[in-house]
């Protein structure tokens, strides 16, 4: 973890343009943690340590005779057997000469190994018996005791020095494996992951495609970086800051360095979750660093990847809330609106999750511009594709546009995984040349571990999404008052089949019971289309129906808009919050068994009463709900001045 930013640079110097199979997406970057060896190599070490240990200590100190009792130890005195007698607080040693070979003090008092070989050495635990002293007296046997203090060097080195080493071996042992888990608790407040200006960036606009509408709007930032003068001269602000939205492997990364490429700047990269910390402060105080640099390299791009890590709401933060992550956003707001825009200093920042982000990072003057960076459509897949196999060679017979039509869904990244896939799998079968059945092969292999994240469409549900999303698209053309549509499209995204995409020409606050049926009506729009050409219903139209039945729910308890209950409110706001995120207010119910009844069939006569009226919208325009859907067939997205050429020569 501790050098992502810079392992980077060098992959991206060592990568020449548009090399698709030399730089296969990888998913998420691992920590830099050892690899799992690492633990067991240092598990044995400490084995073996103990082991031996415990053989030197049973080898060198405990290298006596068990020991004999000590009524048997009186005996042998008694009976003359034993002659001398040395004693410490824990042993009696007898042994069966008289004369000690070297001066007792100098012995280690636990060591009978210093005996001649011919005498022999008892050993006993002391009893305080009086009696002994005096039949030793008696016997005419020597005898002294030996204090503790006399200790050889080898005492001092187990009893003291080894433990001490060891320990010390643990503590290092566990702060090591600390440290690699990525919180180094001993650098507390020093920049563990140095930032590292990024210079001569190759990558350019040219390297990025199926994203057009962004990079439309990135080259503006470009051109910012590059002339600011002309656009302070007129009296313009420079945006300081770009949120780059949309799904993962879109390709938002790849965009905001070629920002930097095609500007010529430097970049700093650093990834949200860099900044979040164990330790309050720590994020801030990077942030502080990163824009200190920043500033010292002007003009220059900060990439923030990732930014929802540290730029999560705090309002709805009710369990009390992340003090450091705070802190670290707190920073961020700070520096942002401290820095001079025209200072050549622009914040380019993505994440997949814009909807938890703190309305704060939105604000003017911030992340104010925001650009989508969304699927490539059937176009945008096939430049993709040629972008990523520019440095495979492909057989003649390999038609890409056949690759684009049946990757419908698939990011940028999951493109450049199919082309290095196909290109691996050429290799293996010994091929010189990348064939069709290669690509088949790779697309087979990724959509399966696609299917988990995203759906891939069979013809059947295409058509049928196509006409799905065509039936919201004309309801909501043919609602009076509705939001304009601005994009139809049946590339799939998550688990969503296509969507309707409405934008609203100006803010409302406040809705009116006519606005609300026409919300209703257009929901039902994507079923009543399907019903059409299938004569079923098919449960692709279920969070439809949930919302549907959600406003028409709402409309009765809230709003006071139903027949019976006109301008009563049915619900009262309870104390806590609820939802899956702790994030929706929880509803209480606070009126009777019957009226719950009411509601339920005044709900039920509302939505059939809306199917009814959209229907015919949908059954009197039959020709052009089929033309929309061929269009959305053809071409999977459609914007809106598209739809609404279709709408006017219908
Ligand atoms: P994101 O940051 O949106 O998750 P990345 O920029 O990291 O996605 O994309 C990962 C890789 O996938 C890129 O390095 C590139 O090889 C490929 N890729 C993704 N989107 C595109 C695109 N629009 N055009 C070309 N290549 C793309
Ligand atoms: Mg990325
Ligand atoms: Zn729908």
């Amino acid at each position: 973890m501790s050098d992502f930013g810079s392992q980077e640079p060098q992959k991206d110097k060592k990568k020449p343009k548009g090399d698709g199979p030399q730089f296969p997406f990888g998913g998420p970057k691992l920590p830099d943690m050892k690899p799992f060896g690492g633990w067991k190599f240092s598990l044995l070490y400490i084995f073996i340590l103990v082991v031996g240990m415990s053989l030197f200590n049973y080898v060198f100190l405990n290298r006596v005779n068990p020991t004999i009792d000590f009524s048997e130890f009186k005996t042998k005195i008694a009976s003359g057997e034993i002659k001398r007698v040395e004693m410490t607080e824990s042993y009696f040693t007898g042994y069966t000469s008289a004369v000690p070979r070297r001066t007792p003090v100098s012995r280690s008092p636990l060591r009978g190994s210093s005996a001649s070989s011919e005498e022999t050495m008892y050993r006993t635990v002391p009893i305080n018996d009086p009696d002994l002293i005096k039949l030793m007296d008696e016997k005419k046997i020597a005898y002294y005791a030996v204090s503790r203090e006399g200790s050889t060097i080898l005492n001092i080195i187990f009893s003291w020095v080894l433990p001490i080493a060891f320990l010390f071996f643990i503590w290092r042992f566990f702060m090591k494996r600390l440290g690699n888990m990525g919180g180094n608790v001993l650098s507390v407040g020093q920049n563990r992951a140095v930032i590292v200006a990024e210079g001569d960036i190759v990558t350019r606009f040219n390297d990025v495609a199926g994203v057009d509408e962004a990079k439309e709007e990135l080259v503006e930032v470009v051109d910012f970086l590059k002339n600011p003068r002309k656009y302070t001269d007129i009296g313009g602000k420079i945006p300081k800051g770009v949120l780059l939205v949309g799904p993962p492997g879109t390709g938002k990364t790849l965009l905001a360095r070629a920002v930097a490429g095609e500007a010529e700047v430097s970049f700093f990269r650093m990834s949200g979750a860099d900044f979040v910390e164990m330790f309050v402060g720590v994020g801030a105080a990077r942030v502080r660093d990163l824009f200190k640099q920043a500033r010292d390299k002007a003009p220059c791009i900060i990439f923030i990847d990732e930014l929802d890590a540290i730029g999560k709401s705090r309002i709805n933060n009710i369990a009390g809330g992340n003090d450091e992550r705070e802190q670290t956003l707190n920073q961020l707001l700070v520096e942002m609106d401290g820095f001079d825009a025209t200072s050549g200093l622009i914040i380019l920042a993505a994440t997949n999750r814009p909807d938890v982000l703190d309305p704060a990072l939105l604000r003017p003057g911030r992340f104010d511009r925001q650009v989508l960076v969304d699927r490539p459509d059937l176009k945008g897949r096939e430049a993709i594709l040629k972008i990523h196999s520019g440095a495979v060679k492909l057989s003649p017979q390999v038609d890409l546009t056949a690759v684009a039509r049946i990757t419908s869904g698939f990011s940028g990244a999951d493109l450049a995984n199919i082309v290095n896939e196909a290109a691996l799998l050429a290799v293996r079968a010994g091929r010189q040349l990348v064939a069709q059945k290669d690509f088949d092969e790779a697309i087979e292999k990724t959509v399966a571990g696609l299917q988990k994240k995203t759906r891939i469409l069979k013809p059947e549900e295409r058509r049928l999404t196509a006409y799905h999303e065509a039936g919201h698209a004309l309801v909501a053309a043919f609602t009076p008052n509705a939001d304009p549509v601005q994009k139809i499209s049946i590339i799939p995204r998550g688990f969503a089949l296509g969507y309707t995409l409405q934008m609203p020409v100006e803010d409302r606050y406040t809705v009116t019971q006519s606005d609300l049926l026409g919300k209703i009506d257009i929901l039902l729009g994507g079923r009543i289309a399907e019903e059409m050409v299938s004569g079923e219903y098919s449960t692709g139209a279920a969070s439809d129906l949930t919302k549907a039945t959600d406003i028409a729910r709402k409309m009765i308890t809230d709003y006071g808009m139903s027949g019976r209950f006109r301008n009563v409110a049915l619900t009262s706001r309870g104390a806590g919050m609820g939802g899956p995120d702790r994030q929706e207010p929880m509803f209480q119910r606070e009126y009777a068994e019957s009226t719950q009844q009411y509601v339920d069939e005044e709900i039920a006569r509302l939505v059939d009463q809306e199917y009814g009226k959209t229907e015919d919208i949908l059954k009197n325009r039959r020709a052009v709900l089929d033309q929309v859907a061929a269009a959305l067939l053809e071409k999977e997205t459609l914007d809106e001045k598209e739809f609404r050429a279709l709408l006017e020569s219908a």
